[in-house]
């Protein structure tokens, strides 16, 4: 059973990757602006390679983050990023 939310088509492929993936980085460094964001998450909801970039780029942040803090690095998160990277 697919919801209609689903069912909006999203690009597969994006014409402005390499921007969005520097938007991305920005974002996961904290350092883009509230407009950057917001103008961000609406390009992701309608861009299928920029969602999944940035999700596993968030993954990834997350996973340095603990490794720096040297906390074990949950087995979920590993999951989540390996699963990302399939999904690319
Ligand atoms: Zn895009």
């Amino acid at each position: 059973m697919v919801s209609e939310a689903e069912k909006i088509q999203k690009k597969t492929s994006c014409e402005h990757q390499a921007e969005c993936m520097k938007m991305v980085q920005l974002i996961v460094d904290g350092q883009a602006s509230d407009e950057q964001i917001n103008q961000f998450k609406l390009n992701m909801s309608t861009c299928l390679p920029c969602e999944k970039g940035y999700e596993l780029e968030k993954c990834i942040k997350e996973t340095m983050q603990l490794r720096l803090e040297r906390k074990s690095v949950p087995v979920s998160l590993i999951d989540c990023i390996k699963q990302k990277i399939s999904m690319l």
